[in-house]
């Protein structure tokens, strides 16, 4: 059994694709905060304390396994309608959790532009608990470790496609 290290703060500031260095230096982490493990956690977030719009999400990137960091615009929902849509990274239909549309300044000269892509994730992040989280009972999964296995490895999946559309 290996022991886990939890990544550093400094560590994480370092992983985003899409933030300046003053993005990255004003980062706030929560009370208390201690980053999951990416091998059991391929995605986690947190909106900013301090910056009400702003939100962090981290995940593995599938090519290297490293941490990679997206910084996130939040939509402001004060005044909006909810209305019941799914997470493009879990694409979970069980949990009732808020999905909100993130919005992402791509990497690069694109982003410096003003180009940036939208996507739909849960509010809180809650998509690496939701993938593994215990289903209504199903006569099509024989195996619900399998099952918890394979959506796991989908998350991963579709966070590296996020993390290419900003890349791009
Ligand atoms: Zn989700």
């Amino acid at each position: 059994m290996t022991t886990f290290s939890p990544l550093s703060e400094t560590a994480l500031r370092r992983c985003f694709i899409n933030a300046s260095r003053s993005e990255s230096a004003a980062i706030t982490f929560p009370a208390g905060f201690t980053a999951p493990d990416l091998s059991t956690t391929p995605v986690f977030g947190w909106r900013d304390p301090k910056l009400p719009l702003r939100a962090y999400l981290i995940v593995e990137d599938p090519a290297s396994g490293a941490p990679a960091g997206v910084l996130l615009r939040a939509p402001d929902t004060s005044a909006g309608r909810k209305r019941r849509v799914v997470c493009a990274l879990c694409e979970d239909i069980h949990s009732e959790d808020d999905v909100l549309m993130y919005v992402a300044r791509r990497a690069g000269s694109r982003g410096r532009n003003g180009d940036s892509v939208g996507t739909l994730i849960h509010a809180d992040f809650g998509c690496s608990r939701n993938a593994v989280a215990e289903q209504p009972a199903n006569a099509l999964i024989t195996d619900p470790e399998q099952a918890a296995a394979e959506r796991l490895a989908a998350l991963r999946r579709r966070a590296g496609m996020f993390l290419d559309r900003v890349r791009s």
